[in-house]
């Protein structure tokens, strides 16, 4: 990881498809911050098989909050290895309040500090939009969107040249309008929390990718590349 990007613990938060884990994913090619997914490690875990991924199938399959203390264990070994020592972003948690709680214990354990929460925000109606034409390529994970960023030759992935693309199967219509509620109900409160606590940033989540990342650069005062 770069050393000019030591010390920075970052949370990012906001809707489903608002576009965390893109942002995320770019920096950490530009900057080589790990980018810790929430959602990817639970999808992982119930695609190997286990006993514990088995149980998760469901829950992801409707977009339900998995139990805290599911995800709190599995957050907690991940920054514990060493690529998390000098920095990370969170992606997509903490997604309660009591994950949130448990973040902060977590981290003065270790002696570090979140340095800041940064809150995408796009209206409701773009979000729809916005999940339920994207999808990714098999091979590297590049995401793709129907409509606004589509492969420069159809059918082929633009980093690795893969040719096979799947959509998550929690990106359809009835799972997206759940966990919308869901962001709204359980996720949301976490917001004044941050807040309070003076690391909460807005960051305007509309507009090209491009220029979303360069918002984000800004507020945290990164160089950017
Ligand atoms: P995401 O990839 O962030 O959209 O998350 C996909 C799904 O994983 C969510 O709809 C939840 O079912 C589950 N999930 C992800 N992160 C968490 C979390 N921090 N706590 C509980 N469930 C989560």
């Amino acid at each position: 990881m770069a050393e000019e990007n030591a010390g920075l613990y970052i949370v990012f938060t906001g809707a489903p498809g608002s576009g965390k884990g893109t942002q995320a994913r770019i920096l950490n090619e530009k900057y080589g911050l790990p980018q810790l997914s929430a959602g990817e490690m639970l999808r992982a875990e119930a695609a190997s098989g286990s006993e514990l991924g088995e149980s998760l199938k469901d829950m992801l399959a409707k977009g339900e909050i998995v139990p805290d203390e599911i995800t709190i264990a599995m957050m907690e070994k991940r920054i514990s290895q060493p690529d998390c020592a000098k920095g990370f972003m969170l992606d997509g948690f903490p997604r309660t309040m009591t994950q949130a709680v448990a973040l902060d214990e977590m981290l003065k354990k270790k002696g570090m500090k979140l340095t800041a929460v940064l809150d995408i925000v796009v209206p409701q109606e773009i979000i729809l939009e916005r999940i339920l034409g994207r999808y990714t390529c098999m091979n590297c994970g590049q995401g793709y969107h129907e409509k606004f960023q589509k492969p420069k030759v159809y059918g082929v992935c633009d980093k690795c040249g893969g040719t096979e693309f799947s959509r998550r199967a929690d990106d359809n219509r009835e799972t997206v309008e759940n966990r919308i509620k869901v962001f709204k109900e359980i996720t949301y409160p976490t917001i004044p929390y941050y807040e309070e606590k003076g690391l909460l940033r807005h960051i305007d989540g509309t507009g090209t990718i491009e220029s979303v990342h360069k918002r984000i650069v800004q507020v945290l005062g990164l160089a950017e590349k």
